[in-house]
């Protein structure tokens, strides 16, 4: 069977740190037990309340458009079970994950914990809301969907740079690309197509800045 690094890499993916931190990720300890033996399949797995971990190539994709070099603040808005915050944790300096479930962030602290992540802080809010006492942010990953990308976070990004989030669509979310120029969020590209559910909060609905 592929490893999961394998398969990421085998889709075009070939920063060697990423796949590095894929491969020193152990998938198991961020999913539900009973549903531990399909952690290595490049599948979604439920994690209750209805949400979804997504398939770790999608959630490579967009670490890999965030292009983190080990320096960078991070904001993550939905932390789930951790999988993908393990993932920033090892590629960035510090990750700030926001989770509006208490319960899921309960669960994705002692999975971190349990990888032996610990440059990370998870915390229980709105998301939309960002983290304005731990601002600006280098990079910000949204991992749920809404029409724009909420205020605040663009607010949040710092100067040049990057952030991820799936934009809804009536088809399907579009996982875009932002960048900050000239204190204004500026489109880069669309990544990839891709179904997530939906970013529930304050400023969930609201237009771009
Ligand atoms: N990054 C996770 C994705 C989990 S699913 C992974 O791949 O494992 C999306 C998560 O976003 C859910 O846990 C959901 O509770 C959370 N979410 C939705 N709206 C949110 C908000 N406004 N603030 C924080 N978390 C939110």
């Amino acid at each position: 069977m592929r490893t999961l690094a394998e398969i990421i890499r085998q889709m075009g993916m070939t920063d060697p740190r990423l796949l590095a931190a894929v491969a020193a990720t152990p998938r198991e300890i961020f999913v539900p037990p009973r549903s531990a033996g399909r952690a290595q399949l490049d599948e979604p797995i439920p994690i209750g309340h209805g949400q979804p971990t997504s398939q770790p190539s999608l959630v490579a994709q967009m670490i890999d458009a965030l292009r983190l070099t080990g320096t960078e603040t991070v904001l993550e808005i939905g932390t789930g079970y951790g999988y993908q915050t393990a993932l920033l944790a090892h590629l960035a300096h510090r990750v700030h994950s926001v989770e509006r479930h208490p319960d899921l962030a309960a669960h994705a602290r002692t999975n971190l914990a349990a990888a032996g992540v610990t440059n990370v802080e998870v915390q229980v809010a709105d998301g939309t809301a960002g983290l304005p006492a731990h601002a600006p942010f280098d990079a910000v990953v949204v991992s749920a969907a809404a029409p724009t990308v909420p205020g605040p976070l663009a607010g949040q990004l710092a100067e040049g740079g990057r952030l991820v989030m799936p934009i809804s669509g009536d088809i399907a979310d579009i996982v875009t690309l932002y960048t900050k120029r000239q204190g204004r969020l500026v489109r880069v590209r669309p990544l990839t197509p891709a179904q997530f559910v939906p970013l529930v909060g304050k400023y969930a609905g609201t237009a771009d800045l």
